[in-house]
């Protein structure tokens, strides 16, 4: 019997492996890229919150929205006896549960959210699309300022420059206010019922449910009548409009590129106002690296009394290394140990075997070979660990207190007392 990982879904190894399409980078890249997005985020002063990887199913139908394919085909679900609950497969509604069930307004300001971590959507898997991904995001909880809006976008757009990710595109829209909504759901639905009968089953179902997702069809016939549908921009009412000018003008003064696009929606009543996404021309047909925007009906959505204005984004790291990877980015690998020790004979090995652990208390990586192996094998497995020097102790350096400390690049060599070696290998004058 063997068993082997479910389809979708991938294991991060030490080195980088080629899996459903994608080179998955080695554990040493992951934590590369979770450092840099958690030292990007943390400039912005968004600070991490971890939320669990089970919630209760309602919070997500409410939170993510029962027409959308998330809910309605997408979703893990695990019953426990009376009880069930989804693995989650986003964050944001999670990350506004915390938010409500804690009270952290309470810590007064605006909270400044980041998170990273593993999502779950039973999607069809492909290049770019698992079952098992990881996102990570931000949500800034309890203002409605445009500048919100416009360091969020900011603070996405950074993290892609910190890595140097060429050929991406921001795309930018407003979705106006709640109330502006109905207005251009009818608008849509009033031009697209004479062409019913010639919509794909799915839009003619979305033309019921939730008419603003028809925007987002790949079907190149239904596309072309999009050419001529009303826009959403022409139903977005003041206040809205001038935050949107607004946040505009914040991302123009801080040179951060965009286009407008006023076809890009998102199809949940909660979100408002600012929408945008990133998509990167290296990735094929899952173009988008992040996307976000404004939900200041969230908060309600999933049980708060008061309106909670709120605005953030969610990133897939599988996707930021597919670009980095056709551009051929170079990750960082796991660090070889400091010194290896090599052991002849066996009062060396038990001797060495605390050396080991000794040097490791003043601070170095440390290996050894197991299995009582010849100096040569031994020697051999030092070169392939790439660590830069060995210590090297027989039974006549232990009679004499003494080990071999060798410099595996130049070769060079000489005697150090065993009990100095600590000072000597961790103060750098080995
Ligand atoms: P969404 O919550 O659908 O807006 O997704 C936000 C980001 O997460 C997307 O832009 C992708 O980068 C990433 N993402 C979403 N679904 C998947 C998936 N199934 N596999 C890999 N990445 C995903």
């Amino acid at each position: 019997m063997s068993f082997q990982t479910i389809r979708g879904t991938f294991d991060v190894l030490p080195d980088a492996h080629d899996t459903g399409g994608m080179t998955v980078p080695g554990s040493a890249a992951w934590r590369h890229v979770e450092a840099t997005v958690r030292d990007v985020l943390g400039r912005f002063a968004f600070e991490e919150i971890r939320t669990p990887v089970l919630e209760p199913v309602d919070l997500v139908a409410r939170g993510v929205g029962a027409t959308t394919d998330i809910v309605s085909k997408e979703m893990f679900v695990v019953e426990r006896t009376k009880e069930t609950y989804v693995l989650r497969p986003e964050v944001t509604a999670p990350v506004m549960r915390a938010y409500l069930e804690h009270h952290l307004e309470q810590r007064g300001g605006a909270q400044r959210l980041f998170y990273v971590g593993p999502c779950f959507r039973a999607e069809r898997p492909q290049k770019g699309r698992f079952r098992q991904f990881h996102q990570f995001g931000t949500e800034l909880i309890g203002s409605d300022d445009p500048r919100a809006d416009a360091e969020t976008v900011a603070a996405l757009r950074a993290v892609y420059d910190a890595f140097g990710v060429r050929d991406t595109r921001l795309r930018l829209n407003t979705l106006g206010d709640a109330a502006d909504r109905p207005r251009y759901r009818d608008a849509l639905r009033d031009y697209f019922e004479p062409y019913a009968a010639d919509l794909s089953e799915t839009s003619r179902a979305r033309l019921e449910t939730n008419p603003l997702r028809i925007l987002d069809t790949k079907n190149p016939a239904e596309q072309a009548l999009l050419a001529d549908a009303p826009r959403l921009p022409d139903f977005v009412g003041g206040a809205a409009a001038e935050h949107y000018a607004e946040v505009k003008a914040l991302l123009d003064g801080l040179g951060v590129p965009y286009v407008e696009d006023p076809r890009l929606v998102r199809g949940l009543d909660y979100y408002t106002r600012t929408v945008f996404e990133l998509e990167s021309d290296a990735l094929g047909a899952q173009s988008a690296l992040g996307a976000g925007g404004r939900y200041d009906g969230l908060a309600e959505a999933v049980g708060s009394k008061q309106p909670v204005p709120a605005v953030g984004f969610a990133a897939g790291i599988e996707r930021l290394f597919l670009a980095l990877d056709a551009q051929g980015y170079a990750f960082p690998q796991t660090a070889p140990p400091d010194v290896f020790v090599v052991a002849l004979g066996g009062a060396a090995e038990r001797a060495t075997f605390g050396i080991a652990q000794t040097l490791r208390t003043a601070g170095l990586r440390v290996d050894f070979a197991l299995g009582g192996r010849s100096m040569k094998a031994q020697m051999r497995a030092a070169d392939r660990s790439g660590a830069a020097r060995t210590v090297i102790v027989g039974d006549d350096e232990l009679a004499a207190g003494e080990a071999q400390v060798r410099d595996l690049e130049t070769g060079a060599q000489r005697a150090v007392p065993i009990a100095a070696l600590a000072v000597t290998l961790a103060g750098g004058a080995g």
